[in-house]
């Protein structure tokens, strides 16, 4: 396997492949309702990646140093038959772990087809436990019950341990940290409290909204003593702690308070081929043009080793630098240094 290193010495490690830029909630922190409404224009079928296209661009990552591939979108069960894709890439040699973030609405029915298929392990998005607080953010008002018999149908499946992901936001949710840590403490699955994060240009993002992982910790701590864990892998997001207890493990991901940039092996195709170095990049290279204009995989291996090659992101650094050289400015709750980037739902999380 390949070691195709960046200007920064981080190899190619991940790659997290949005299946769709079309979802069935409307996030208020991902895709506001008022922005993504009826007029929206997601992509056109014709301009999305084939499966086989996928595959293809996957094989050639591998080639790269890519080992693990996460399925995501917008909701990626709404893209039909993904479990065949699925299917396909876990025929690929060299990818050890195919997982899916998904939020839950589709994956009672689904969860059994994708294990089968080769799914390894799935992220679960999950707000609140409260239908309330959960319908105002998921804002379409949907309930609880079936993401929770989703992330039920994904252990039954065996794809263990569930983790399911918390975005945090200042009095929106924060006062849900607990109840969230008590329902799955216990039952083998990983909470993950999540600092919202300024991605995109449309969610309203301010320095005020976010609720640092320390404090998140400090609340948990309180009720359930805690110990930190070394992480699985290098590279991993997610700072661990372990129950004192013995309930299981939580994670803390402080892309605001505590970028990770310097371990960051990540790749991101959009859902229309898009090749992104960086959740928070401006600009994508267009990977699909040069599949359908019919380059040889030499030629496209060469051009991704090339952006790779190139690469030197490091927003999160960069503005946690920003936010402590003008603190003034963040405690305004101003958004810092705003050149328009790339949605979330479009890049994938
Ligand atoms: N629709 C799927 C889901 O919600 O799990 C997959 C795509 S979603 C964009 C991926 C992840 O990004 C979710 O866990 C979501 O909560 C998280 N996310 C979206 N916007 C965010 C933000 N502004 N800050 C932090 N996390 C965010
Ligand atoms: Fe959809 Fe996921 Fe974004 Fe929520 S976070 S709007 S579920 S893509
Ligand atoms: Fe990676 Fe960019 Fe996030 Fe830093 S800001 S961790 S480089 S995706």
């Amino acid at each position: 396997m390949a070691t195709t290193l960046d200007q920064r010495a981080r190899p190619l490690r991940d790659l997290r492949i949005s299946v769709t830029d079309r979802c069935n909630f409307r996030c208020s922190y991902c895709m506001p309702k008022e922005l993504f409404g009826r007029d929206f224009a997601f992509l056109p079928r014709a301009e999305l990646l084939s499966f086989e296209e996928i595959v293809r661009l996957s094989r050639l990552f591998v080639e790269e140093g890519v080992t693990k591939v996460r399925l995501t979108g917008g909701e990626p069960l709404l893209r039909r038959d993904l479990e065949r894709l699925v299917e396909m890439l876990a025929r690929l040699d060299g990818i050890t772990d195919i997982a899916l973030t998904t939020n839950g609405s589709m994956l009672a029915a689904k969860a059994r087809a994708l294990a089968d298929a080769g799914l390894t392990r799935v992220t679960v998005s999950l707000d609140a436990l409260d239908d309330e607080v959960f319908g105002a953010m998921n804002d379409v008002g949907f309930p609880v019950a079936r993401v929770l018999a989703g992330i039920d149908a994904a252990a039954d499946a065996g794809l263990t341990p569930v983790k399911v992901n918390m975005v945090v936001r200042r009095g929106v949710n924060d006062h849900c940290l607990l109840e969230m840590a008590e329902r799955f403490r216990c039952r083998g699955h990983v909470l993950r409290f999540i600092e919202f994060m300024d991605v995109g240009t449309t969610n309203d993002w301010t320095l005020e909204d976010v609720v640092p992982a320390a404090e998140i910790l400090g609340t948990v701590e309180a009720r359930w003593p805690l110990e930190p864990q070394q992480p699985n892998y290098k590279g991993e997001v997610a700072t661990r702690y372990r129950y004192r207890d013995g309930a299981g493990e939580i994670g803390l991901i402080a892309s605001v308070t505590q970028p990770f940039c310097g371990g960051c092996t990540r790749a991101r195709l959009s859902a229309d081929g898009k090749l992104f170095t960086c959740l928070f990049a401006r600009r994508g290279h267009d990977l699909r043009a040069l599949l359908r204009a019919g380059m040889s995989d030499l030629e496209i291996a060469e051009r991704t080793r090339e952006i790779w090659t190139a690469r030197t992101d490091r927003y999160s650094a960069e503005r946690a630098i920003s936010e402590r050289a003008m603190p003034e400015r963040a405690s305004d709750g101003q958004t810092i240094e705003e050149p328009a980037k790339v949605e979330m739902s479009y890049i994938g999380g």
